[in-house]
């Protein structure tokens, strides 16, 4: 059972995975009402289009977020990628983008068990309600040529940032084809390239994930003649660096971005100058501990008061 990510955990995964992505107004707190189905179990992610290269205007955004068709109103999805790689966040809550659809089809997502990176699922007779299960997104484009680079870029992005989430590997990852007989979608898409290109994604990481860099060590005697204070701050710098990296995976991904860019500009600066090793990582780690740490205290404070 994995619950579905919160708003909040959606901008993370997308900047942690640099997914181009843009706010229509009210995503966090869209959804379809509770009474047409539950949205707390999801199990994958569906893929669409939108059948039009036309429909790149906001008037369209506001048809797939809030307007929708007779019969069917808005969210028709929980995001939206436009040919020039601009992905939208639609909705955070459940959408109207997959309908009725096959068990059999789930089953195999759910259990990651089909040879999606060879082939598509056929999808068998429509017996459960796609709305419940999956994520999904609108690929606006044609579907009749190729989605552009930009925007191919950007919705694999999507699924990769989300299957990471959550753990799935990329066979979580469906064509609308897939999970129903009655569509066509996402036209000239081949899913099985589809998943083994997000498979890739995930095999090499978020692109925008930090590591704590390596701590430095004290100063040997021998590195260079220091004087006692300076032995001070660098034992105090090191110090305050090493208790900033053990909570490391508390901060968000912006300060953590922040403070290793922080850290690399001054070491590369100290080195650029003549400093030795040490010296450059204690200066570095300095600035770092500056950044992140009123970060922490906010979020220390934070916590207290919740
Ligand atoms: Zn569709």
């Amino acid at each position: 059972m994995a619950k579905p990510m919160t708003a909040v955990q959606v901008l993370a995964a997308m900047k942690l995975w640099d997914v181009p992505y843009k706010q229509w107004p009210g995503w966090t707190t869209r959804g379809r009402d509770p009474e047409h189905g539950p949205f707390s179990d999801v199990h994958g992610l569906v893929i669409h289009h939108t059948g039009s290269d036309i429909g790149q205007s906001d008037d369209y955004l506001d048809f797939l977020a809030t307007r929708g068709k007779p019969g069917l109103p808005g969210p028709l999805c929980n995001a939206a990628t436009d040919m020039d790689g601009d992905l939208w966040l639609i909705a955070q809550g459940r959408a109207n983008h997959a309908g009725e659809g096959s068990s059999a089809t789930l089953n195999h997502v759910i259990n990651e068990d089909y040879a999606g990176f060879k082939t598509e699922l056929k999808p068998g007779p429509d017996n459960i309600d796609g709305n419940a299960a999956y994520y999904g997104n609108e690929v606006r484009y044609d579907g009749g040529q190729p989605m552009t680079a930009k925007q191919y870029a950007a919705v694999t992005r999507w699924a990769a940032a989300i299957c990471h989430f959550h753990g799935w590997s990329a066979l979580s990852i469906i064509g609308h084809r897939e999970h129903t007989g009655r569509k066509p979608d996402p036209g000239s898409c081949p899913m099985n390239k589809f998943r083994t290109d997000v498979a890739a994604l995930l095999k090499a990481g978020p692109p925008k994930a930090t590591k704590p860099p390596v701590t430095p060590s004290p100063p040997k005697e021998d590195d260079m003649p220091l004087n006692d204070a300076d032995k001070k701050w660098i034992s105090d710098e090191i110090q305050r660096y090493a208790f900033w990296t053990q909570i490391y995976d508390l901060m968000m991904v912006d300060e953590k971005a922040a403070a290793q860019e922080a850290y690399e500009q001054e070491y590369a600066a100290r080195k650029a100058a003549g400093a030795t090793d040490v010296v450059a990582k204690a200066a570095a780690a300095s600035k770092a501990a500056a950044i992140v740490q009123p970060a922490i205290a906010a979020m220390l404070k934070a916590q207290k008061e919740i």
